[in-house]
């Protein structure tokens, strides 16, 4: 039934109470139950970000040049100081989006504009991804007309360079790498791709959404993480979400361009209409000022230190998961993980099963296909329920041991 239209309003307290009730049958994800979707790095980043997206909950970031001027100055320091972490020559430039898709899609849009402006790339454009990369891809490229072609992956499930190179074409206006991927966690060789874009002087964009904001500080603390960021001089444009492992509250992201050209094709302007010029660097009109403020607040509140620390919290429960993984009896990782993302399968039973399993305990089961996978983004939310999950975990392989056929589910994000 319809839900109609209320005829009074009610007070807070009850509307609360109601919410409260709404959301009796979520997935218990504060305490580590999804394997996606939530973020967690400190009770305090927690906290400042709350406090301060409040403090500017009514701004609207759409306005930041004409009468925000705060707002305007916040954004501008979180692209300064992303740029400065991304070790970006001095003439990369940048801006905040909403999230992860805006980001990628701004940059294809750059990207396209760029390629009208060389005759040797022939439309209808594609792009050279591998069979990992994020499906905002095929957004842009949906709404751009522009064809996304995906190729299997890898030592490691990372990009086939060679593959990569031999794919491409007079319609090939970008080559795209993950630093890391969301299905397997790990980063792309984006040293390899960056000398094959300069090589072919073709566009190269780092989808840096996920593990952009951490990966700095996994180098810092010892890891060996590989090189993905601007210093390597192929990288044309690079995506990194602050809403992710940046511990900022939705949404925010970050898309920098190696020139100020390159931004410049990604704005849209227009004054054909009442109101004369309207110039934006988002698909968004107005943007949640909150969440620009927030994102100042958090990346001035954790510092390098901060994220340091969350970063080492993140990298011993990452190891903790991984051993325990491996200690189950006939599941194996499908790729060693370079940051917190993980994703193991089985060879001798359905890991579905096993999803099923988990499913039926209070998981929310992270599923992948091609190869049938079990996944997990694992922040610090996860860190209390580990040996939950690892009990849970090995009991239900067990399970799924012991019977016949294939489960009935699905991968879905
Ligand atoms: C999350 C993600 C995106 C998309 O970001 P949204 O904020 O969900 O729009 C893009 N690429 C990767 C690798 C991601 O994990």
């Amino acid at each position: 039934m319809r839900k109609s239209f209320p005829t009074s309003g009610a007070e807070w307290k009850a509307l609360d109470a109601e919410m409260t009730a709404m959301s009796g049958a979520d997935i218990d994800w504060r305490g580590g139950r999804a394997p996606l979707y939530v973020f967690h790095g400190s009770d305090s980043a927690h906290e400042v970000g709350f406090q301060a997206f409040m403090k500017y909950f009514n701004e609207n970031a759409l306005g930041g040049r004409r009468a925000f001027f705060g707002l305007k100055r916040m954004e501008d320091e979180v692209v300064e100081m992303g740029l400065d972490l991304f070790q970006a020559p001095g003439q990369a430039v940048g801006n905040m989006t909403t999230g992860g898709s805006e980001s990628i899609f701004m940059a294809v849009k750059a990207c396209r504009d760029w390629a009208r402006t060389q005759p040797r790339l022939k439309a209808p454009y594609n792009i050279i991804a591998p069979f990992t990369a994020h499906a905002a891809f095929n957004k842009a490229g949906d709404v751009m007309d522009i064809e996304v072609k995906r190729l299997a992956t890898g030592e490691n499930r990372r990009a086939d360079v060679e593959a990569m190179a031999a794919a491409m074409d007079e319609s090939t206006i970008m080559l795209a790498g993950s630093a890391p991927c969301f299905p397997h966690g790990v980063i792309d060789p984006i040293a390899e791709l960056s000398e094959l874009a300069l090589a072919r002087d073709i566009w190269l964009h780092v989808d840096a959404c996920v593990g952009g904001y951490v990966a700095p500080f996994f180098q810092r603390i010892g890891r060996d993480i590989p090189a993905f960021d601007m210093a390597l001089p192929g990288v044309r444009s690079l995506s990194a979400d602050l809403h992710k492992f940046g511990f900022c509250p939705k949404p925010a992201s970050t898309v920098f361009y190696r020139q100020e050209e390159d931004r410049e094709r990604g704005l849209f302007h227009f004054d054909q209409w009442p109101n004369g010029q309207f110039s934006t660097a988002t698909l968004s009109g107005t943007r949640a000022g909150g969440a620009v403020a927030a994102a100042w607040a958090v990346m001035n509140h954790l510092g390098e230190a901060g994220y340091m620390e969350i970063a080492r919290q993140l990298a011993a429960m990452a190891d903790a998961y991984v051993a325990g993984i491996k200690a189950v009896d006939g599941l194996h990782l499908w790729a060693e993980p370079d940051l917190t993302i993980i994703n193991f399968g089985a060879h001798d039973f359905d890991i579905f099963k096993v999803a099923e399993g988990m499913d039926a305990r209070g998981w929310l089961p992270g599923l992948t296909q091609n190869p049938k996978g079990m996944h997990a983004m694992l922040s610090m939310y996860h860190a209390a329920g580990r040996e939950d999950y690892l009990a849970d975990l090995a009991a239900s392989v067990l399970e799924a041991k012991g019977q016949d056929g294939a489960s009935d589910l699905k991968a879905v994000y």
